[in-house]
C-alpha cells in the first residue's frame, strides 16, 4: 500500500509550499487508496505548541485534506517516539553502524585547522561509551539516491562526513529521528521540499544501516518569486492563512498550488480537484523551480468565483457581510458583484454604499469626478430623479439627456453622480446600484454631494 506523510515542523503558520507539498501528497494518496499520514515534527521544545497543530490542521482541512477522510491517519507527533529514536541509535553503535563521540567544535578545528570541514574520524574507533552519536559514513563510493523528480542524483561518500544522529543527551537529530519515524509509519513515498536532497543520502545510508529498503524519494521544486528568489516568509506573502482571510476560494487555491511544479498534461489549467487526481504523476513534477505568481493566483480566484453558481456565491459571501446589511438587497446585485471581483474580500467596497447611511467618499474619486459642470450635472439629474421610471434604462436616458444639455457624452455624465452615489468612480454599474438604492436614497445623495461641493 502506498503510504505518504507530510512531516510539517510548526511555525505557527503555514507555508503555501507546504501545502503543495501536503497536496501533491495527498493526491498520491487518493489515486491509489492509499494512506496519508501528517506526523508533526515538534521534538524541538519551541515547537511543541498545540495551537499551531490545530492551525495546521485546519489549514489541511481548508485544502481539503480532512482529518475525517478514511485516508487520512494521524496527526502522529514526533515527540511520542523518542523510545524508537534511543532503540535506533542504540541498535546503530551496538551493530558498528555509528559511535559515541566526545569531540568538540574546538577540538575539531584545533586539529584540522579550519571551521568548515567536516568530522575527521578522531573517534571512530576509540570504542567510546558516552557522548553523541555519529554514524560511520563509507569512505569510499556514492551514494545513489533515484529521485522520481530528479532522476539518478549521486553524492560521493568521501565529501560526506561522519554525521551526529544524536546529541550527548541522547536527543536525536533531524536526520535520525525522520527516518525512524518513517520506518514506524510504514511509509513507503517520501515526497517532501528540495531543500531536503541533501539530507537523503544520509537519511537512505541509515535505512540500509537499520536493514531496511529505503522509500521512494521525490523532491519537489522550490517556489519563489518574482525576482527567482526563494519564497521567505520576512519578504513575501507565504502563509496559507493570509490567502484564506484575503477570500481566495480554497478550489482555486488548490488547483493553483497543484500547478507549482506540476501540469495538468492538457491545455487547460484550471481543473477541479477531482479530475487531477488520476492524472498526477510525480514523474511528471519539474524540478526546475516554480514561481509563485500572485497575480496569475488571483485570475484563477476570480475565473473561480464567476464559476460559482449564483446561489452558491451568494452563499460564500455570507463571511464578508456586515451583520447589519440587509441580505435581500445583496441578493439583488450579487450576480453584479460576481462578476467584478477576484477575491471576496472585494466584495465589500462594491456594495457598502447600499447599506451605509452616506457613503464612504473616496477623496481621489472625489477629486476627479467633481469638475466643471459636475454640479449642473447633478443638480438635472436630481429634477429628472424626481419623475423618472427607476429601472436601469430609463435611469440611464435620463443621464443621458442631462449630459448631452451640457455637451458631455454619457461616460464624463457618470462620473460625479457615480461618485454622490456609491463615493468611488469604480464598482458596480451605476443605472443598477440607483434602482436598488431606490429613487429617495438616491435624490439625498445627490443633494448630499451638491452641499459638499458648495462647501
Ligand atoms: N519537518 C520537516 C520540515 O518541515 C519535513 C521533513 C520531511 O518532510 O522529511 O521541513
Amino acid at each position: 500500500m502506498i503510504r505518504v506523510r507530510f512531516a510539517p515542523s510548526p511555525t505557527g503558520m503555514f507555508h503555501v509550499g507546504g501545502a503543495r507539498s501536503a497536496l501533491f501528497n495527498w493526491a498520491l494518496a487518493e489515486q491509489a487508496d492509499g494512506r496519508f499520514v501528517l506526523r508533526i515534527e515538534d521534538t524541538d521544545a519551541a515547537r511543541n505548541r498545540p495551537e499551531w497543530t490545530e492551525g495546521i490542521i485546519s489549514a489541511l482541512a481548508w485544502i481539503g485534506i480532512s482529518e475525517k477522510s478514511p485516508i487520512f491517519e494521524g496527526p502522529y507527533f514526533q515527540s511520542s517516539y523518542a523510545e524508537q529514536h534511543r532503540e535506533a541509535v542504540a541498535k546503530l553503535a551496538a551493530d558498528g553502524r555509528a559511535y559515541y563521540c566526545t569531540c568538540t567544535r574546538e577540538d575539531v578545528k584545533a586539529r584540522t585547522g579550519s571551521e568548515h570541514q567536516g568530522y575527521d574520524g578522531f573517534c571512530r574507533d576509540r570504542g567510546l561509551t558516552e557522548g553523541a552519536v555519529r554514524f560511520r559514513t563509507p569512505d569510499e563510493g556514492v551514494t545513489v539516491v533515484e529521485d522520481l523528480v530528479r532522476g539518478t542524483v549521486e553524492f560521493p561518500n568521501n565529501a560526506m562526513e561522519d554525521f551526529v544522529i544524536a546529541r550527548g543527551d541522547g536527543s536525536p537529530l533531524f536526520v535520525l529521528a525522520n527516518v525512524v519515524d518513517d520506518v514506524e509509519m510504514r511509509i513507503s513515498h517520501v515526497v517532501r521540499a528540495e531543500e531536503h536532497l541533501s539530507n537523503t543520502p544520509k537519511q537512505q545510508l541509515l535505512w540500509e544501516a537499520l536493514g531496511l529498503t529505503p522509500p521512494v524519494w521525490a523532491h519537489v521544486p522550490v517556489i519563489v518569486n518574482e525576482k527567482r528568489q526563494k519564497l521567505s516568509k520576512r519578504r513575501d506573502k507565504v502563509a496559507l492563512e493570509s490567502y484564506r482571510d484575503e477570500g481566495y476560494l480554497p478550489e482555486a487555491m488548490v488547483n493553483y498550488l497543484m500547478l507549482l511544479g506540476w501540469g495538468t498534461g492538457e491545455d487547460r489549467e484550471i481543473m477541479p480537484w477531482s479530475e487531477m487526481v488520476p492524472r498526477f504523476r510525480l514523474e511528471d513534477v519539474n524540478p526546475s523551480s516554480a514561481f509563485f505568481d500572485e497575480k496569475k493566483l488571483r485570475a484563477f480566484n476570480g475565473e473561480y468565483i464567476r464559476a460559482l453558481p449564483l446561489e452558491e456565491f451568494v452563499a460564500r459571501s455570507e463571511p464578508w457581510l456586515e451583520p447589519g446589511w440587509d441580505r435581500e438587497t445583496y441578493a439583488r446585485v450579487a450576480e453584479l458583484v460576481q462578476t467584478r471581483i477576484a477575491v471576496l474580500s472585494e466584495i465589500r467596497d462594491n456594495v457598502d454604499f447600499l447599506f451605509l447611511d452616506e457613503p464612504v467618499f473616496d477623496q481621489a474619486s472625489w477629486d476627479k469626478a467633481m469638475k466643471t459642470s459636475a454640479a449642473e450635472i447633478l443638480t438635472g439629474y436630481l429634477a429628472r430623479l424626481e419623475t423618472v421610471a427607476t429601472d436601469p434604462n430609463s435611469l440611464k436616458t435620463a443621464l443621458e439627456e442631462v449630459g448631452a444639455e451640457h455637451g458631455l457624452k454619457l461616460g464624463k455624465a457618470q462620473a460625479p453622480v457615480r461618485v454622490a452615489i456609491t463615493g468611488r468612480t469604480v464598482g458596480l454599474p451605476l443605472f443598477e446600484s440607483i434602482e436598488v438604492l431606490g429613487r429617495e436614497r438616491s435624490a439625498a445623495r445627490i443633494r448630499a454631494a451638491l452641499a459638499r461641493l458648495e462647501a
